[in-house]
């Protein structure tokens, strides 16, 4: 199933995909800040959503 994760702060979509990827994943991607509001989000996945996507 798609899913996507989000910021838990500013809800930014910053992974949306049928691969399943893991928080921290996307978070070392973006090196841990949102890059919307610029949350510190920590690489323990804490601070993100994963969400499945609905299409
Ligand atoms: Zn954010």
């Amino acid at each position: 199933m798609p899913q996507k994760v989000i910021c838990r702060e500013c809800g930014e979509v910053m992974y949306e995909g049928d691969l399943l990827r893991s928080p921290q994943d996307v978070i070392k991607k973006f090196e841990g800040k949102c890059p919307k509001c610029g949350k510190d989000l920590g690489f323990d996945g804490e601070s993100v959503q994963v969400k499945p996507c609905k299409s």
